[in-house]
Order: structure tokens, then C-alpha cells, then sequence
């Protein structure tokens, strides 16, 4: 097992090390998100024995029972699930990074229960790029009003934009959804805004995103392997 991730972590760094020059970007400029959810702790320790620092999960008590069971190895926790508004205090207590934030009001509870004393909380704020075909994201025509309320609440810090767009064979839609993302930032940035991320790219198309200017890819079957959703509970 503990061989397995470390081989592919090795794997899939090394896709990204090549997309990262064949674009003529710096090397390290895009960071790798390991996306653990569905896999136990020790799948996350073989992954920091392997030098992988920032993880990604998607369900509220999911994360919990892991971030607790695992604060001596330093993790950098990123929560990229949707949020319902009664468990937003666990992520606001627990992560580094929000990567889907869709509405003001989600926004609003994580900001008043990050703990005094932490860090502001860095967000990504989910945008919907694929129209009618996905539920989750942020509409573009509001992204712009949300971006500015967002930027104004004390304990966040808005950093970029994430998407994920329907799941499609075809490369050339793919690319566009990206483009989409990235124009979506620097048309934020242009209205007086700072953002640098842009969280997009998952196992099978990561290489695609880092063409297109991704900072963040998220990634977890090309690390981890297959998941099983069998054994979840419902709920989140
Ligand atoms: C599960 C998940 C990923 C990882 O997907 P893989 O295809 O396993 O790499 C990335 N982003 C989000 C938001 C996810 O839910």
C-alpha cells in the first residue's frame, strides 16, 4: 500500500512537472492537492511519508474525524464538498483552504466561526461553468457581486476561483470550461481584485488544466486508486 501511493504520487507529480514545461510555466507553479475522501488515515500517512503535504476532502464529518485523528503530521487541509449551512463551524475550525464557496451566506458563517486567533481562511469560490449541466458553482453573471461581499468579510481570504466541469470525453469542451475559469479571474481582477488560483484539473484531466493556467489540481483516483462509496453513510 504505503509503496503504491508513493509511486503514484511520483506518477502523477511527474504529469504535472511535464504539463508545467510543455506550457512554459515554472516548475512547482501548479500545487497538487491530494484528494483522500473515502480513504482511511493511513492512506493519508503513506502519502506525507511520501512528501505530499495538502489534502483535499469533500465530506463534513469525514474531514473532522480525520483532521482530528491526524493533527500531528501538519496537514494542510483543503475542503472542496459542498457546504450545508449547519456544518459550516466544522470546516471553519478545521480547514486551510475552502475551495467551494457558492453563496454569500456560507461565506458569511465561515468568516464568523473561524476561530480567533487562526489564520484567515483562503477560499476559492466555486463558479459554475457548464451552464444547465451542473448544479453546484456560482452562476458567472454573479460571480462578480459575490467575489466583492466575499473579499469584504474579516476572517476569509478570497483567493481565486474553482470549477468542475460535467464530466465529458471531450477535451477541446474541457479546455473551454477552464478558459472560462481563468477569463472568469481575470475579469475579477480587472475590477480592482487580487486573485492568483485558479483550482481546476482532476485525475483524468489534470494535464488539460495546467494548459489552461491551473494553480491547484485536485486529484485522488490517480493517487489513491479506485474509490468505494459502498460502506458511506448517506449524509454529509
Ligand atoms: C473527488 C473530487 C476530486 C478528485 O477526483 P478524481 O477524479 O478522483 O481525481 C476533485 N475535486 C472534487 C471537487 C472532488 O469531489
Amino acid at each position: 500500500m504505503s509503496q503504491s501511493v508513493s509511486m503514484a504520487l511520483d506518477h502523477v507529480r511527474q504529469q504535472i512537472r511535464t504539463a508545467e514545461s510543455q506550457a512554459d510555466r515554472p516548475a512547482g507553479s501548479v500545487r497538487l492537492i491530494a484528494v483522500s475522501k473515502t480513504f482511511p488515515a493511513d492512506a493519508i500517512r503513506d502519502a506525507v511519508a511520501a512528501g505530499q503535504q495538502a489534502f483535499g476532502e469533500n465530506y463534513v464529518q469525514e474531514f473532522a474525524g480525520k483532521a482530528a485523528e491526524l493533527t500531528a503530521l501538519g496537514i494542510e487541509w483543503h475542503f472542496i464538498g459542498p457546504i450545508q449551512s449547519n456544518k459550516t463551524r466544522i470546516v471553519a475550525e478545521y480547514a486551510h483552504w475552502v475551495h467551494s464557496v457558492d453563496r454569500i451566506k456560507i461565506a458569511e458563517r465561515l468568516s464568523a466561526q473561524r476561530p480567533a486567533g487562526m489564520p484567515p481562511l483562503n477560499v476559492c469560490l466555486q463558479v459554475n461553468v457548464s451552464g444547465e449541466d451542473s448544479k453546484s458553482g456560482c452562476a458567472p453573471a454573479d460571480l462578480p457581486g459575490l467575489a466583492q461581499q466575499v473579499a469584504t468579510l474579516p476572517n476569509l481570504r478570497l483567493r481565486g476561483l474553482m470549477c468542475i466541469p460535467e464530466p465529458t470525453p471531450d477535451s477541446d469542451l474541457l479546455a473551454a470550461r477552464f478558459r472560462t475559469l481563468r477569463s472568469l479571474r481575470d475579469e475579477l481582477n480587472g475590477r480592482g481584485l487580487a486573485l492568483e488560483e485558479l483550482s481546476m484539473g482532476m485525475s483524468s484531466d489534470m494535464v488539460l488544466a495546467v494548459q489552461q493556467g491551473a494553480t491547484m489540481v485536485r486529484v485522488g483516483t490517480a493517487i489513491f486508486g479506485a474509490r468505494d462509496y459502498s460502506h458511506r453513510q448517506i449524509g454529509n
